[in-house]
């Protein structure tokens, strides 16, 4: 890592500990050269993913746009933040398991779309009209119709 003030590559660790989010170590280091002091952060890198949208056109998987989607969706509604987080926590998951790496983005939206609907039942609807692009108040009242089917079961 340079230094970002000389320019020098070594620079010796004296501090290393979580960070607060728990996901990334963060690193207080020393510049062998000028000894200025510099902090840097250690992370998992996100899931490598490339999704190929309904055009063909291929995207890098984004987890803060994915987040902010379903954000919009649950607006409003008794969902947490945290409820969010780990719902997308558990699709990058799915996602990385499939070792693949290229995904439809009906299937990551399938994915959010079968999680919300545990969670809040209108969050998913919402969700679900975006994604699955609900044409006509048809196709809202059937899957609605298929909600109650599956709570009266
Ligand atoms: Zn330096």
């Amino acid at each position: 890592m340079k230094c970002p003030y000389c320019s020098e590559a070594t620079s010796s660790v004296i501090d290393s500990r979580e960070a607060d989010d728990k996901n990334s170590i963060r690193r207080r280091r020393e510049c062998g050269s000028c000894g200025k002091r510099f902090t840097t952060y250690e992370r998992v890198e996100g899931i490598d993913l490339k999704i190929i949208k309904k055009d063909g056109t291929r995207q890098q998987f984004d987890r803060e746009k994915l987040r902010r989607g379903i954000v919009k969706a649950t607006w409003k509604r008794p969902v947490s933040m945290a409820d969010i987080d780990e719902l997308i926590t558990d699709v990058e998951c799915h996602l990385r398991k499939k070792q693949t790496s290229e995904v439809k983005s009906w299937e990551v939206g399938n994915l959010v779309i079968d999680k919300l609907r545990d969670i809040d039942n209108l969050s998913y609807l919402l969700f679900a009209s975006v994604y699955r692009d609900f044409n006509s108040i048809e196709d809202f009242i059937e899957e609605i119709q298929q909600l109650q089917k599956k709570s009266a079961e």
